[in-house]
């Protein structure tokens, strides 16, 4: 059986248990939660999530160092920089803008009653300013910003050592050749833990579903269908079609290549979590060369949040609405410029977004304890909105790579790329 099918069956069992353990109205000091939800289900699935994590410096760093190195080397390193920040830029813009058109023409929070939803305090984060946020982005002690997993620092300082790399003639051939081979075994342990997927994902799926809170999704059915309907657009619309135009591929294969990441992506609700398995699907499923690949891949899960975006976008109307706030123009210019910024600033970890939105509704002037309306039905919507910024990266990295001529045909025309782990 392959693994896909694996997954899905650990994530619908997960899902039936979960369920059948909520509905079964077992309290929290019950020994079933005790000892097996709470307890080894929950050591599971932290267990699974903390192996990918693992994976994330190591790998961005090992792959980034070669694939910097090549691009150093051809002088491509700012053409591809560009086209890929300014691809994931623009597919934020017009997924924050579908977000905020759909919400304003469905008007989730005109029929919001006051009586069901009662926001109580939020404690809003102080945003950093632009200036920190850059200066930030600059390593001052390589080990330090691995040892706290700062992606945007790793990416820096692997970017600088693959350019050193590159023109360092002797030397650097050796040492590329070095990374080149930690970069294949690298991509053997993800395979391996790969492996792994399904029992991970019941794990996690079974917690998740014998806490979540249905009752709030009724209060907020209205929201929630409209985000659903956002994210379902962005990516069966605009990135096919971003695909089919830009890329000259077809979309369904490529989403067909992408099912992996996204259905961890969907268990994990982490895009930082997910990077090890999205690098690979991209790399030897859809066919990116390791250039593109090792640095739109990483980069896209720290600054590319469409799925983000989209929930800040309809989460903003809704708020409005709900408050009776007017919001003109300009403020919706406003939401799409700064919920473009805070999805950068966003990490890619699970439920993130929904603490970002603070920034958003504090630009337009919407009370920020707004946020505690739409908190209850957030985890559901963080797991759909991360499969879509996974799918985001994969696609920007795809076209970036297309144009490049660093898109391998015969592996994206290859239904068994990737597939046999033994070729990985
Ligand atoms: N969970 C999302 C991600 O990791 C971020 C968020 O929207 O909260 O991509």
């Amino acid at each position: 059986m392959n693994l896909t099918a694996r997954i899905l069956i650990g994530m619908a069992s997960g899902l039936a248990l979960g369920l059948l353990i909520q509905l079964s109205g077992i309290g929290p000091e019950h020994w079933i939660r005790v000892y097996f939800t709470d307890g080894l289900i929950d050591a599971g699935g932290d267990i699974f999530i903390r192996s990918l994590k693992l994976m994330v410096v190591p790998l961005v760093f090992v792959s980034l160092v070669c694939g910097a190195a090549s691009l150093g080397g051809h002088g491509n390193m700012g053409r591809v920089g560009g086209k890929t920040v300014g691809l994931y830029l623009f597919t934020t813009g017009v997924a924050i803008t579908i977000a905020l058109v759909l919400a304003l023409l469905i008007a989730p929070g005109e029929g919001a009653s006051s009586a069901d939803l009662v926001p109580s305090e939020f404690q809003a984060q102080p945003a950093q300013s632009i200036k920190d946020t850059l200066v930030d982005i600059f390593p001052t002690n390589p080990v330090t910003a691995m040892a706290e997993g700062r992606m945007l620092q790793v990416i820096v300082f692997a970017l600088l050592l693959g350019v050193a790399l590159s023109r360092t003639g002797e030397a650097g051939v050796r040492v590329c050749g070095f990374f080149d081979d930690l970069n294949e075994i690298m991509m053997k342990l993800i395979t391996m833990l790969i492996e792994l997927a399904p029992i991970g994902v019941f794990c996690l799926m079974t917690t998740l579903f014998s806490k979540v809170g249905w009752q709030e999704i009724f209060k907020l059915l209205s929201y929630f269908m409209t985000v659903i309907l956002a994210l379902a657009i962005h990516a069966s619309l605009v990135y096919p079609t971003l695909l089919a135009l830009l890329a000259r591929i077809n979309p369904l294969k490529f989403i067909n290549k992408m099912r992996e990441p996204m259905l961890v992506a969907f268990s994990t609700s982490s895009s930082g979590a997910t990077l090890p398995v999205t690098l690979q699907a991209v790399k030897k499923r859809v066919g990116v060369k390791n250039e593109v690949a090792s640095f739109a891949i990483p980069l896209g899960a720290t600054i590319n949040m469409d799925g983000t975006a989209i929930m800040q976008g309809v989460a903003t109307v809704f708020i409005a609405q709900f408050y009776a706030i007017d919001l003109s123009l300009s403020d919706y210019l406003m939401v799409i410029l700064t919920a473009t910024m805070a999805s950068i600033g966003t990490a890619g970890v699970p439920g993130v977004g929904l603490i970002m939105l603070a920034m958003v509704l504090d630009q337009v002037g919407l009370p920020v304890e707004g946020i505690m309306l739409i908190i209850g039905v957030d985890r559901l919507l963080d797991m759909l909105r991360t499969s879509v910024n996974v799918l985001g990266d994969g696609t920007v990295a795809t076209i970036v790579a297309r144009s490049e001529n660093d898109l391998d045909l015969t592996v994206f025309e290859d239904p068994d790329a990737g597939m046999d782990s033994d070729q990985v």
